[in-house]
């Protein structure tokens, strides 16, 4: 059996190794709702299995951002009857544009999919769109709520709001936020935005790993903010070496090389 965490409201959260990627599950009378679909079909197909141990319905996929652990799994799901495959227009466009190079980052767990050879290991494009304005996913006596709040962990974020639980995908992290992709300045004014919904969910459900206090949100926007500050005035400092900030920066070295790089490439832009 698998081992669904019941948040109320007949939502659920499952966890899988080795990313401790965390999965949702919205079940309404019609159809239910599935959050991020893994890192190929070997996973897809535990996901389904888990889901099919929980409800028969129709149903529809989520896709929280384009990062492939997220939504490697989608062609499972199709094959197994989902037409409505949800993601933010952003996250559409890269996973149209740029989900073939990221195959090699599964070689080892779901050899398929990196070779893209053999059932469900083709990629899967949502074509239900979230923009700006929030949609309403109906279940039947139940809806989930997919909006989007601005760039964060990528430029394609969305949260999934049910009743009793939000699911922030990556947005929200146990452990170092992870930069490849991110807009770090505006990532924290999302984590605040984001600190300021909590009253409406029970539960939060980041990409990965335990569910998240309010404490531990707002915690991660200060460290960022923080983090800004600081890489900034290294780099008014010596602006020819960025890499002296690394050392006061609040991240293991990977991730502050990631921040610093991602933090000028957005300045740059302005
Ligand atoms: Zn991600």
């Amino acid at each position: 059996m698998a081992q669904w965490l019941d948040l109320g409201g007949e939502t659920y959260r499952l966890t899988l190794e080795p990313l401790r990627l965390n999965v949702g599950l919205v079940v309404g009378s019609e159809r239910a709702l599935v959050v991020d679909t893994g890192e190929g079909p070997r996973q897809a197909r535990q996901i389904l299995e888990a889901v099919r141990e929980k409800t028969e319905l129709p149903l529809v996929v989520v896709n929280t951002h384009a990062h492939y652990d997220h939504y490697f799994g989608n062609a499972v799901f199709a094959a197994a009857g989902v037409e409505e495959f949800w993601a933010h227009e952003n996250a559409a466009s890269t996973i149209a544009s740029s989900a073939d190079p990221a195959r090699p980052e599964v070689a080892e767990r779901e050899p398929e999919m990196a070779a893209g050879e053999g059932e469900g290991t083709e990629i899967v494009v949502p074509q239900a769109i979230v923009r700006d304005q929030p949609v309403l996913v109906d279940l039947g006596g139940r809806t989930a709520t997919l909006f989007y709040l601005g760039r964060g962990h990528t430029d394609g974020d969305l949260l999934v709001g049910t009743p009793s639980a939000l699911f922030s995908g990556d947005l929200v992290e146990d452990g170092y936020p992870e930069f490849s992709d991110a807009y770090p300045e505006e990532w924290a004014d999302v984590l605040r935005h984001i600190s300021a919904l909590r009253h409406r969910y029970e539960h939060l459900v980041p990409g990965h790993g335990a569910l998240c206090t309010d404490v531990a949100v707002r915690t991660m926007a200060e460290t960022m903010s923080t983090a800004v500050r600081s890489a900034r005035q290294a780099t008014r400092e010596s602006p020819n070496d960025a890499t002296k900030a690394i050392p006061i920066l609040p991240y293991g070295p990977e991730q502050s090389r990631l921040f610093i790089g991602r933090l000028k490439a957005a300045s740059s832009l302005h």
